[in-house]
């Protein structure tokens, strides 16, 4: 008979799409324009001209996909993975923009090397021209937009107001996009072609727009109670008639009261828990004033999302977890789950902090799971201070918890500072982890190091980019 636990876990499972199915989606819808113009009625012009229309097609086609991979889609990123969907929405960004300024350069083509000053007087006129200014500002906004992007750690506007304008300026871009794309696209007169862009952007912005306006809708919940937890750190309690259907480890988009930003916070409870708990760290604007949030006060929440989870990871008797500072909150929902029953023999968690003063009490984790091995450690704890160990995590403290386990079968999720995380992959992988029993997520998608597992989806993006352009080159050259 089914448990209320495994009907949950039949409800919230999500998958999402697959990675080969999402490529095959992306490479087809990317094609897909080169096709229609391939096979219409407007005969090809000049190689330069086709060369600008492929790099325009195939640019916008992938600037329309960045909304799809901002991370709000469970369909998209629910396999993958929020890491993975952003990393891509990041590397995809500059790939789009740059076939975007190859169109109007390519239109200005063909290049004479021995009068350099003709083709940029030919670029000129292209750029001025009254009838081609929403493709200027289109490109000039995308330019803005992926910069503001790049050096969004150094701008003085906070995080929500970046990401506030990242999105309305995204969406303003694109119709500036579309207008040039049906008045001036060298293939502007292909009705399959139009159709196309009709409805690719306008469905894509308007699912967008919808999506939040149906999400923030939905039945609100509300703050319990909220208590401090550590220095720095609170315990936000929520509650609401309705369950909410979760894997344990996902996270959700909270947001409080008529505000008009949200933010993402992983929920810190078992999903067979009536409350949602939250451990969230005091870190900017927002979360430097969540002690103050008045109890009963309404919270909309979008999700759950997120692959954070033990779904899908290969059978093992041994469940390695590691967390750093705030990143135990969905550690920590894992913990609580596998407390109510697992099939893992052997858990081992090592949770590390900055000082002591950070520590949630160690109780706590116990109590979340008492077969549970835990190690805690902070990095200004003296060699003695019994229960807590001396930071920060080493070789030797991932040596110990790989003893006496096969490395090759264990499984392990690793959550905390991004510098962390990349060091305990690598030296895992190193130990003999294999990297498909290693999962992270990050709370931030700032720069920072990467380990092997994200080079080698970097290789697998740089892959998918190559192809997407060989296309748009063979488009030029039939
Ligand atoms: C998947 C995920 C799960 C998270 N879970 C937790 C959690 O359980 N507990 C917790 O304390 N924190 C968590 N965070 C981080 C948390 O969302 C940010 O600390 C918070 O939004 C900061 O808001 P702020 O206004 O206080 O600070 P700001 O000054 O606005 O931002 C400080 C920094 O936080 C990051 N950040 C802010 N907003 C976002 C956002 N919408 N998306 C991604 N990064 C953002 C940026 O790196 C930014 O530089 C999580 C983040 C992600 C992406």
């Amino acid at each position: 008979m089914k448990t209320e636990r495994d009907r949950r876990i039949s409800v919230s499972r999500k998958p999402g799409l697959p990675r080969w199915a999402l490529v095959s989606l992306y490479l087809g819808l990317a094609v897909l324009p080169l096709f229609l113009a391939a096979t219409g009625n407007v005969p090809p012009a000049s190689p330069f001209a086709e060369g600008a229309a492929a790099a325009g097609m195939v640019g916008m086609v992938m600037m329309v996909a960045q909304l799809g991979s901002s991370g709000r889609s469970p369909l998209l990123s629910g396999r993958i993975g929020i890491d993975v969907t952003m990393a891509f929405h990041k590397w995809a960004a500059p790939a789009a923009l740059a076939l975007l300024v190859a169109h109007p350069i390519l239109l200005a083509g063909p290049f004479d090397v021995s009068a350099p000053s003709r083709i940029l007087a030919r670029l000129g006129n292209l750029l001025v021209a009254p009838r081609l200014m929403t493709g200027l500002l289109a490109l000039v906004l995308f330019l803005l937009i992926t910069l503001t992007a790049v050096l969004r750690d150094r701008l003085p506007a906070g995080y929500g107001l970046w990401r506030l304008s990242h999105g309305v300026l995204a969406l303003v871009a694109l119709i500036f996009c579309l207008e040039h794309m049906l008045a001036q696209g060298t293939y502007a007169a292909d009705q399959r072609l139009r159709l196309f862009w009709l409805v690719l952007t306008l469905g894509a912005i308007l699912i967008s727009l919808l999506r939040h306006l149906i999400v923030w809708r939905r039945a609100p919940w509300r703050v319990a109670d909220i208590t401090r937890a550590a220095d720095r750190l609170w315990i936000l309690q929520l509650e609401n008639r309705r369950d909410l259907s979760f894997r344990a480890g996902q996270f959700v988009w909270l947001r409080f009261g008529r505000s008009l930003s949200d933010h993402p916070f992983s929920i810190a409870s078992a999903p067979c828990e009536k409350r949602l708990n939250f451990l969230i760290q005091e870190a900017g604007d927002f979360t430097s004033q969540i002690g103050t949030v008045p109890v009963e006060s309404h919270v909309a929440i979008d999700g759950p999302h997120g692959s954070f989870t033990l779904d899908g990871l290969p059978k093992s008797d041994t469940l390695i977890l590691i967390s750093g500072g705030v990143g135990l909150a969905p550690i920590l929902s894992i913990l609580s789950d596998l407390g109510h029953g697992s099939e893992y023999r052997w858990i081992r968690l090592v949770h590390t902090t900055r000082s002591q003063s950070a520590l949630i009490a160690p109780e706590f984790l116990k109590a979340a799971c008492p077969s549970a091995e835990i190690t805690i450690l902070a990095d200004d704890a003296t060699a003695g201070d019994a229960p807590v160990g001396r930071g920060p995590l080493t070789p030797e403290h991932l040596r110990t918890l790989l003893a006496g386990v096969d490395p090759f079968a264990v499984n392990v999720l690793i959550c905390g500072p991004s510098g962390m995380m990349t060091f305990a992959t690598d030296a895992l992988h190193e130990m003999g982890v294999p990297l498909d029993r290693i999962r992270y997520e990050r709370f931030s998608y700032g720069s920072g190091p990467v380990s092997v597992k994200d080079r080698r989806i970097l290789i697998g993006f740089v892959g998918l980019c190559a192809a997407v352009m060989a296309f748009a080159f063979g488009f030029t050259l039939r």
